[in-house]
């Protein structure tokens, strides 16, 4: 599969790439095209004049062989008008007319006669040194220093530039005034007087008028094409990469807010952190999300909702840094940010600063928003130094981001989290404990761990609750405050509930059996099983399979579950009283006030929560409210049990109130079955030691450090008999 990057990249080389590199072979393809054809021109036009001056020259050599000597051969060859000069076989000047300006420096060519076999040796001259021998012996013409001679003295006026390559080659305006031929002196050597001699004779290259202007018509034609050819292509390249960033634009706009895109954040975003400036610099992706945006479409509009997230796109712009920063939206209603961050703690502030005015974007609204961090540390190498990011996976930045803003998910107040190795460790433990569920449930790895209920008077044992503990062989023991949220969360409670209610049920059945002294044992059952219909016979058919007696089962229901489904609720408690059930409330009075649901549902049993024995004695106004608490459910007919009860006072205190019962460490902590079962043979309360009595009560009402309770090795066990015998 393509990674965002590769999709990018190919949207990009298809639109520039190609239409650059196609204008570079062109212009090389014209470049070589102008440069072969002002070469081979001035190559046929030097051949062609080479013939006329060679076939004069030659007739001078011929005049000079069959002539005179000294002045006699110096006469005839004066007629022709040449400069010339022989020299003999030492090198020596034997005639001479005008300059010799072949020199030593001279370049010597063997020179092809045009349309015949024979060859001429031709030098340069090194006045006018406008020739070059190039590597195959071949006279050219070299631009330059022909432009350099024409721009001299006689030729001043009027040039035209013509630049071939980055040859500068200047040429005379053709005007009448200007003489009808440029001439360029060569020499050519024949051997005389039967080889003793040799005679050189300057030649004259004529390049006529016509000559000129036809090389000058070409050199600009060629130049010309060449030049509507480049703006041809160059007009299509830039036309192409117009087009190319009018396609990366639209790549990278969002439909919503008009603003950048997802594929923006992540390419560009990479980009920005891998940037060797922002080295220097701690960046945070951050995942923020605007709470019940569905919500608001529903009862708005999609359109309305939409212009919401413009509003909110618009202020995040002036928010955040153009240079350094960068934020897009991404799905739904979310966007994702990347910001500085010098310090966690001011971006922090930052963040509900932001979110403060994100909130009242709109004056009849107030939005929640809810932030995840995930912070960019500065990296460093093996000496300490601090080098640039190479690499940054965006994704899995923004994913650890997203995780932290989820860890918010439940509430839909706003709030900023920071992603940190404890939101890992929940992570990490989520997962272990969802592989495991299935196995524990198949392996029986979880146990039924009895509380016993006492009452505070007669200390006489009146029921228990079963508590259910993890004994996992991987995981080790594993307190219910940990499992069973995520149970609730995946769903998975059910099959717990299932579970405990049908263990209990057989171990009722058992002790029954047996001929023990059984009393209540309440079960927990979750919320989440509330929203099934048929709770009441699922739990009634358990409990029938077993054979036990209906009253020796009840079900206690936590206060939240109470607000789901009030309706549904009351006909499944209604059901269960029906077929003989107690129901309980279970930690009444934490959280919200449940004194409405008291009301509404016909329950048995009030569980006051252990929260109201927490905190301090002292408070008279505590122990007014668990009072009053007692005479409201006595009003109501509904029997109460304390729970987490820890000290003697509390329980004196209880006992005068009129508490029915007391779950709590004072008599017993959770147990496992057979620890119970000898409790229920003994019936009396087993009362703490003074230090069972002073030891600090957990705050949260749950014993998350519980070692599973051995009676044997049990103090309260201990003090028991001494108390039981204190009674006898
Ligand atoms: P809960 O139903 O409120 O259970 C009472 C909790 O208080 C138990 O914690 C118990 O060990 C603890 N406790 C009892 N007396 C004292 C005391 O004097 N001091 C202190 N500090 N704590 C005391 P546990 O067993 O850890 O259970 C925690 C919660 O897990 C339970 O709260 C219940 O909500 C849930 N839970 C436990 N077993 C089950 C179950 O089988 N099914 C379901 N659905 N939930 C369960
Ligand atoms: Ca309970
Ligand atoms: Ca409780």
């Amino acid at each position: 599969m393509k990674t965002k990057k590769q999709i990018y990249k190919e949207i990009k080389r298809k639109r520039i790439v190609g239409p650059i590199i196609f204008f570079i072979l062109m212009m090389a393809v014209v470049g070589v095209g102008v440069y072969f054809s002002v070469k081979y021109f001035v190559s046929y036009t030097l051949d062609n004049k080479m013939t006329t001056e060679y076939e004069n020259a030659e007739n001078m050599a011929e005049i000079y062989d069959a002539g005179g000597e000294g002045r006699d051969a110096f006469k005839l060859l004066d007629k022709f008008g040449r400069s010339f000069f022989v020299v003999d076989q030492s090198g020596k000047v034997v005639l001479q007319k005008g300059e010799n300006t072949s020199g030593t420096e001279a370049k010597k060519v063997e020179l092809k006669i045009f349309d015949s076999e024979e060859y001429a040796t031709v030098y340069t001259d090194t006045e006018l040194n406008v020739l070059d021998v190039d590597k195959d012996n071949k006279l050219t013409l070299n631009y330059k220093k022909f432009a350099k001679y024409l721009e001299s003295e006689e030729y001043e006026s009027k040039h035209i530039h013509v630049r071939i390559g980055d040859e500068d080659l200047e040429i005379e305006n053709l005007e009448e005034e200007y003489d009808d031929y440029v001439d360029i002196p060569i020499w050519i050597s024949f051997s005389v007087k039967n080889g003793q001699e040799t005679l050189f004779v300057q030649g004259m290259l004529h390049i006529s008028e016509k000559d000129l202007l036809a090389f000058v018509i070409i050199v600009i034609t060629i130049t010309v094409i060449a030049l509507i050819t480049m703006v041809l292509l160059l007009t299509r390249a830039i036309a192409g990469i117009h087009r190319q960033k009018k396609t990366i634009n639209f790549f990278f706009t969002d439909t919503v807010t008009g603003g950048r895109n997802w594929m923006y954040f992540i390419l560009r975003g990479e980009q920005l952190l891998c940037r060797g400036k922002n080295k220097n610099s701690k960046y945070a992706v951050v995942s923020l999300d605007l709470k019940k945006y569905r919500n608001y479409c529903l009862c708005h509009s999609v359109a309305e909702g939409e212009k919401l997230l413009r509003n909110v796109h618009d202020l995040l712009s002036t928010e955040v840094d153009k240079k350094s920063e960068l934020f897009a939206h991404g799905e739904s209603s979310n966007f994702a940010l990347i910001l500085r961050c010098d310090d966690e703690d001011r971006l922090k502030m930052r963040l509900y600063e932001l979110i403060r005015k994100l909130e009242k974007l709109d004056n009849d609204h107030r939005f929640n928003f809810q932030a995840g961090v995930s912070v960019l540390d500065i990296i460093t190498n093996d000496k300490g130094r601090i080098v640039r990011r190479k690499s940054v996976n965006l994704d899995e930045e923004y994913n650890k981001a997203l995780s932290a803003r989820e860890s918010l998910a439940e509430s839909d107040e706003s709030g900023v989290v920071i992603f940190g190795d404890k939101l890992v460790e929940e992570e990490r433990w989520l997962d272990q404990v969802q592989e495991h569920q299935e196995k524990a449930l198949n392996m029986e790895e979880f146990e039924v761990y009895y509380q016993p209920k006492y009452d505070p008077r007669s200390k006489e044992l009146r029921g228990a609750e079963a508590l259910i503990r993890w004994q996992s062989p991987e995981l080790g023991f594993v307190s219910p405050g940990r499992f069973i949220p995520i149970f609730e969360k995946n769903g998975f409670i059910t099959n717990i509930d299932h579970y405990m209610i049908s263990h209990v049920a057989a171990d009722q059945k058992r002790w029954m059996d047996d001929g023990l002294k059984c009393v209540p044992v309440s079960v927990n059952v979750s919320r989440a099983h509330f929203a099934e219909e048929d709770l009441a016979e699922q739990i009634r058919d358990m409990i029938d399979k077993a054979g036990t007696p209906h009253n020796l089962i009840e079900i206690e229901l936590t206060e939240s579950a109470f607000f789901d489904d009030k309706k549904a609720m009351v006909n499944t408690i209604n059901k269960l009283k029906e077929y003989g059930f107690a129901v309980s409330m279970d930690d009444f009075g934490s959280g919200y006030s449940s004194l409405n649901s008291l009301k509404d549902m016909p329950l048995d049993v009030l569980k006051l929560d252990a929260e109201f024995f927490r905190g301090d004695e002292s408070d008279g106004r505590g122990r007014i409210v668990v009072s009053e608490a007692i005479k409201l459910a006595q009003s109501l007919n509904m029997r109460t049990v304390a729970e987490g009860v820890e000290i003697k006072e509390q329980v004196d205190f209880l006992a005068s109130e009129g508490c029915d019962m007391i779950q709590g460490y004072y008599f017993a902590k959770p147990m496992p079955k057979n620890d119970y079962r000898n409790r229920m043979e003994t019936g009396r309360a087993v009362e703490a030691t003074e230090d069972k009595k002073t030891e600090k009560p957990v705050n949260d009402g749950v014993d998350k450090t519980e070692e599973p309770v051995n009676d044997s090795a049990n103090k309260t066990e201990e003090a028991t008999d001494e108390t039981v015998k204190d009674t006898e």
